[in-house]
């Protein structure tokens, strides 16, 4: 199997005033304005007075806002666009993103990034969220075509910025980001439960992390009935849960954040199979335990202080002689028992499972990540994920980091109440429910019956992960939705050492 080119692109910088020197080195360059910017703005740019003019000339609230080459040996082609001092990090990225489309058909080089007319600290945010949309833009994507284009953009070039522009947070991100869509973008006879852990254990040995792989048998000692329903439909014993360790500190410590993520290698839906354009994208629905490896791999790359415990729940949901079925009565493995409903509800039987075994070690907090429900996708569309939590308190919290980072969540309630709906005659509760309406607020309320109650939990359904178009700054149809907003509720909320 290819592995995938992590290695982000060179970022060079050139502060203060922006000369045609700087400018000429640059094939094509990203300029990013205030909406209606004045005649001061433009004179801080060479040829600026030209720009202007262009940009008078062009329709109103164009993106980009106009394009233009300067008279420079190379030609260099300038990319406009504008923002609203008050533009939102979502707007922020879009813009980045459609900026970096615009320059996808030119000849390869070097993209520079500049951005005006704004004050220091916000120019360092619009240039690090065009960076992030340049470095996935630059990425390349699994291929497995004869002839490969290579990427237009080979090296990045800041210019004109304040001061010094720390892009480390960003290059970090945009790597998880990176290496979370690569895994939900290969197909699913490469990306297999035998090369995921193969790929898995590689990343762990290169940089530093623990890795434990608990096969079926190890996974049938701990009374892992849930997941192993699932798994008993493959056709060969490559599932697993995968327990990653990264300890900057003290090796024995406990772990400050648990990260779980659901990783169904191609979901048919099993018994209940499912329908041909419903299952047609099904190699993606391992992106939760892809956007839970990116963002491990994200803190590992920042060395942040924190330790930090990552869960993959590998497997196929497959038919076949051996799958399970509706009305089968299966046990996790804290003993609850579950009367299975619908055998395309398989992602909460592989989750309950690896939340028992990440909760019982009791981490500060745990997020768990899931291609879970189509209920998701209907209530907040593909441009948002649902966030549900043990601990209401934290929804400020996580709605911002959603704010901040541009990975935008929605909180729903969860809780007993509506266990009342997948209520059971045989064993402690259903599955789903047959009647389907709220499913993920069942399906995130049925979680909750996995974790300890003394552990504070975060579970992202992860609607956002599958869009046609990219979203945000992203411009793949599976976008790694969950690094860059996990981040955020690292860094920028601290949750992790907060008295939750
Ligand atoms: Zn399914």
């Amino acid at each position: 199997m290819n592995q995938p080119e992590l290695q982000n692109l060179r970022i060079f910088q050139k502060l203060g005033r922006v000369d045609s020197k700087s400018v000429a080195s640059c094939d094509q360059l990203l300029l990013i304005l205030p909406a209606k910017p004045a005649t001061s703005v433009f004179s801080q740019f060479p040829e600026g007075r030209k720009l202007q003019q262009v940009m008078k000339l062009s329709a109103p609230d164009s993106t980009p806002a106009f394009t233009t080459r300067l008279a420079n040996a190379r030609q260099t082609l300038v990319v406009a666009g504008t923002l609203k001092k008050d533009a939102t990090a979502f707007e922020q990225l879009s813009l980045a993103r459609k900026l970096v489309d615009a320059v996808r058909d030119q000849r390869a080089g070097c993209l520079g990034i500049c951005v005006i007319g704004f004050d220091t600290e916000h120019q360092a945010v619009l240039i690090n969220n065009t960076v992030a949309a340049a470095l996935a833009a630059a990425f390349p994507m699994p291929s497995y075509k004869r002839k490969r284009s290579p990427s237009v953009i080979r090296s990045l070039r800041l210019l004109g910025a304040d001061a010094t522009i720390d892009t480390a947070r960003t290059e970090a991100e945009a790597k998880g980001n990176n290496l979370a869509r690569w895994l939900a973008t290969m197909p699913p006879n490469m990306l297999n439960a035998v090369t995921y852990a193969d790929l898995v254990r590689n990343l762990a040995a290169s940089h530093g992390w623990n890795y434990k792989r608990f096969d079926t048998k190890a996974l049938s000692k701990l009374g892992a009935g849930a997941f192993l329903a699932v798994a008993q439909g493959n056709d060969d014993d490559s599932a697993g849960i995968i327990r990653l360790r990264y300890r900057p500190n003290k090796k024995a410590a406990k772990a400050d954040l648990g990260l779980v993520g659901k990783g169904i290698i191609f979901d048919t839906g099993g018994t209940n199979l499912k329908p041909f354009l419903s299952m047609l994208d099904m190699h993606g629905d391992m992106q939760g335990s892809a956007v839970a490896l990116g963002t491990f791999l994200a803190i590992s790359e920042l060395k942040l202080p924190i330790n930090v415990d990552c869960w993959l729940a590998i497997t196929e949901n497959r038919i076949g002689p051996k799958a399970y079925k509706s009305q089968d009565v299966i046990t996790a493995a804290n003993g609850k028992t579950i009367q299975t409903i619908h055998t395309d509800a398989e992602g909460r039987m592989v989750l309950a499972d690896t939340l028992v075994l990440a909760s019982r070690e009791k981490p500060g907090i745990l997020f768990d990540y899931a291609t879970l429900t189509g209920s998701c996708v209907n209530a907040v569309t593909t441009r948002y994920s649902g966030v549900f939590t043990n601990r209401p308190a934290l929804h400020p919290h996580l709605t911002r980091s959603g704010e901040k980072s541009g990975e935008r969540v929605w909180p729903f309630p969860i809780g007993k109440e509506f266990m009342e709906d997948l209520k059971s005659e045989i064993a402690d509760f259903m599955q789903c429910s047959p009647k389907n309406s709220g499913d993920h607020i069942l399906a995130a309320s049925f979680l909750s019956e996995f974790v300890d109650e003394g552990t504070p939990w975060v579970h992202m359904d992860l609607s956002a992960s599958d869009n046609d178009k990219g979203l945000a700054h992203v411009g793949s149809k599976f976008t790694g939705f969950g690094v860059r907003y996990t981040m955020s509720v690292i860094l920028d909320e601290n949750l992790f050492k907060a008295n939750i």
